[in-house]
């Protein structure tokens, strides 16, 4: 059974965005900037954003941490990111979700201009990936395929089943696991809340993908014999035990079904670590297609 330690991945990974930032700063060029937006102090929010903020600094990009208090009027926020638009000088906007009840999520998504998206939430960005155009890939998605890409995962022609059919993680992956691309071309069964039979369509699963945020759902029974998990989930579980007081449960309960595996990802240590490399990618790409449009070049994107 093979571990797709994300560590690994995404240690690979940040070197070679390291690389490309020193040879943007060695041909006198600034370094990609991104701008993220936090409302409010929810603990988790604040884990995360701190996280991109300090992957920026260590692969050479600069960040900007815009913070809000969690009563801030929809319009107000609605003004940054219009400000953050026009800013010449940032490449790509991150808004960390969830938002407060009295501020439209959605407004606030549609707000972020296309060309900056770089969580690639934006309906022009979700457009182009059912398309199979160049564009922003949700940063989840992409750090599976990216995982996938990293240890050489074999698949076309197999079975994927996804659980879950959210904006930012189900969907997505179902779509680019279906791409005609060389970490595609699977045949996808995506599965929610109101799939009859899921543990029927789990066992046809040669890859499983665990979206659904419920912690150990996916138990030895549901997995057949050398598949491919894929664990996104994160949910924080009390426990007086560990030294924060929660320990981070995935969505499969992973000393039941590892042994029988062909390669699983563990949580903590899988997706979340490659989360953070579809959007460091992400912004490189805002940065170089910003630049391209400048000089008229050809954009670039990473192809996977
Ligand atoms: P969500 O709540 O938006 O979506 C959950 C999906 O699971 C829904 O589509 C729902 O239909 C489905 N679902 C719920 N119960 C089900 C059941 N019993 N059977 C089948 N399907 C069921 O969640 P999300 O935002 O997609 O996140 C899912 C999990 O992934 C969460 O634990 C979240 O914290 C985690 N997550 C991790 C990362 C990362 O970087 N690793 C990033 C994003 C989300």
């Amino acid at each position: 059974m093979l571990i797709l330690d994300g560590k690994i991945a995404s240690a690979a990974i940040r070197e070679s965005l390291k690389k490309e930032v020193e040879k943007l700063i060695a041909g006198k060029l600034r370094p990609p900037h991104l701008a993220a937006v936090l409302v409010g102090n929810d603990g988790a929010s604040e884990t995360y954003v701190a996280s991109k903020v300090k992957n920026c600094a260590e692969i050479g990009f600069r960040s900007t941490l815009i913070r809000f208090d969690d009563s801030i009027a929809e319009e107000i926020l609605l003004k940054k990111i219009e400000e953050l638009n026009k800013d010449d000088l940032v490449d790509g906007i991150l808004v960390q979700l969830p938002l407060p009840n009295h501020i439209h999520e959605q407004k606030v998504i549609e707000a972020i201009h296309p060309l900056k998206d770089v969580d690639g939430f934006h309906p022009v960005s979700v457009g182009k990936l059912v398309q199979g155009l160049p564009t922003f890939i949700p940063a989840t998605p992409f750090g599976i395929m990216l995982m996938l890409d990293h240890f050489n995962i074999e698949t076309k022609g197999k079975h994927a089943v996804v659980i879950g059919r959210s904006n930012i993680v189900g969907r997505p992956i179902s779509i680019l696991l279906s791409s005609n691309t060389r970490q595609g071309n699977c045949t996808v069964t995506i599965c929610h809340s109101q799939t009859k039979n899921l543990k029927e369509i789990c066992l046809q699963a040669d890859i499983l993908v665990a979206a659904l945020g419920k912690p150990e759902f996916v138990k030895e029974d549901m997995v057949k014999d050398g598949a491919i998990v894929i664990d996104v989930g994160i949910t924080h579980v009390e426990d007086a035990t560990a030294k924060k007081g929660f320990r981070i449960k995935g969505d499969v309960s992973f000393n039941e079904v590892a042994p029988k595996t062909f390669a699983i990802t563990p949580v903590p240590g899988g997706v979340g670590l490659m989360t953070i490399c579809g959007l460091l990618k992400n912004t490189l790409q805002a940065y170089l297609n910003r630049q391209s449009l400048r000089t008229n070049r050809e954009f670039n994107y990473t192809r996977i």
